[in-house]
């Protein structure tokens, strides 16, 4: 491995563990030239998620985008980071485990919001509402249908 300070290519593992829920082995390197310590992830090349937009485009599965759409909607509430990584985890993983290829965008909103609906109110309805823009009136509003049947949504405070 190339040392990203100074370009040696010998080093040694000084430590080694499985990251990622297993997914991945995380290594502790030392440049055998600078003694600068540096860190590399080891992962199975993953087979791409291929998800269909309604559009009808076809693009692999972002991870980022998807925490970058839940992080938005739980913008300003109790929701940590962590519980945001671990939900589009949950997500990806629902698709992966789907036999429907290429995912269609709807499924993905849908495994969003089931699973954000339990976590916190506010965000589901946020979600839901940017959701409505890319999605179906109907699933909308049979998201919301839903919602109001299993508890009324509460005002959020100004
Ligand atoms: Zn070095």
């Amino acid at each position: 491995m190339r040392c990203p300070y100074c370009g040696n290519l010998d080093d040694k593992v000084v430590d080694s563990r499985l990251a990622e829920e297993g997914r991945s082995i995380r290594r502790r390197r030392e440049c055998l030239g600078c003694r600068r310590r540096y860190t590399t992830f080891e992962r199975a090349e993953e087979v791409p998620l291929l998800v269909r937009k309604r559009s009808g485009r076809e693009e692999p599965f972002d991870r980022a985008k998807l925490i970058a759409g839940i992080r938005q909607a739980t913008k300003n509430r109790p929701v940590a980071q962590s519980e945001i990584d671990a939900l589009a985890e949950q997500v990806e993983e629902a698709m992966r485990a789907s036999s429907l290829r290429p995912v269609p965008s709807s499924e993905i909103g849908i495994e969003v919001l089931e699973r954000l609906r339990h976590l916190d109110e506010v965000a589901y309805l946020r979600f839901a509402s940017v959701y409505k823009d890319f999605q179906e009136l109907t699933d909308f509003e049979r998201e919301l249908g839903l919602l109001q049947k299993r508890s009324p949504p509460k005002e959020e405070a100004p």
